[in-house]
């Protein structure tokens, strides 16, 4: 098979980063440039909101930017999170819009705990599963795993879908890469960022025409399991 399969430690090179963000927001200042000639010709207020609405297109690419390169200018707690348990409520409320999906959930629910921001990470596996079904045909399967051992939580997300090309994984994460109509391509920009910042890993496993399997490993919270052994021993105690 030429099956590809790649360790992703950083995001994609500066150069590419930058010329994303050139590209996207020359768009809207070349507009504001071009009306403000306009309105040199002749004053019209439509040439001034115009330019405004550009304006406030390119700024709000420059926060959305902003927003993923420092996740933690947010002031969103850390905390202790049941990842299992919100997987289960988020994959709910994909099962209810995708009815013909097969959405395969296989969770260990091992009482494990990692220790994040949840809307984060809420946002970090809305995308994954998101882009399996976009990946997906009708009939398609996507299934979704949480396993823990004594020191890590993983969650793998696997589809069978149209794939990735090995030439393109090194793109992935790169703010503005899509190979969509619609893309974004700002959903695994997202996704990095916020594993990162958990100091958690992505690694990533996919093969044309076959399908792709997103794996993301955290940290378990140390702390949390020595709170737990502790009740367990308590337990014990009461009973004998
Ligand atoms: P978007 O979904 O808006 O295109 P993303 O950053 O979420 O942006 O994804 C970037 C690109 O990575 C997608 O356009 C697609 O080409 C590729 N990709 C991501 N996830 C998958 C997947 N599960 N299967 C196939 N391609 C994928
Ligand atoms: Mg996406």
């Amino acid at each position: 098979t030429n099956k590809s399969d790649t360790h992703l430690s950083q995001l994609a090179s500066v150069g590419q980063i930058a010329a994303g963000i050139a590209h996207e927001v020359k768009n809207p200042l070349t507009a504001v440039k071009g009306f403000l000639q306009l309105l040199k010709q002749k004053n019209d207020e439509q040439y001034i909101e115009i330019a405004q609405a550009e304006l406030e297109n390119a700024i709000a690419i420059l926060q959305n930017l902003l927003h993923v390169s420092k996740p933690d200018l947010d002031d969103e707690p850390f905390e202790s999170i049941d990842l299992a348990a919100e997987l289960e409520l988020l994959t709910q409320l994909f099962q209810d819009q995708f009815y013909r999906v097969s959405l395969v959930k296989e969770f260990e629910h091992t009482g494990s705990y990692i220790y994040g921001k949840k809307n984060q990470l809420k946002k970090v596996f809305f995308n994954l599963i998101k882009n399996a079904f976009e990946a997906i045909p009708e009939n398609g399967s996507i299934t979704i795993r949480h396993t823990a051992d004594k020191e890590r939580v993983m969650i793998t997300i696997e589809d069978n879908g149209v794939g990735i090309p090995a030439n393109k994984l090194e793109m992935l994460g790169t703010p503005f890469y899509t190979t969509k109509q619609s893309g974004t391509g700002m959903g695994l920009t997202l996704v990095f960022s916020v594993v990162y910042q958990h100091n958690g890993s992505i690694h990533v496993e996919s093969e044309e025409h076959v399908g792709t399997k997103f794996t993301i490993t955290f940290p378990r919270e140390i702390g949390r399991i020595k709170r737990k052994e502790v009740v367990k021993l308590d337990l014990i105690d009461h009973s004998s």
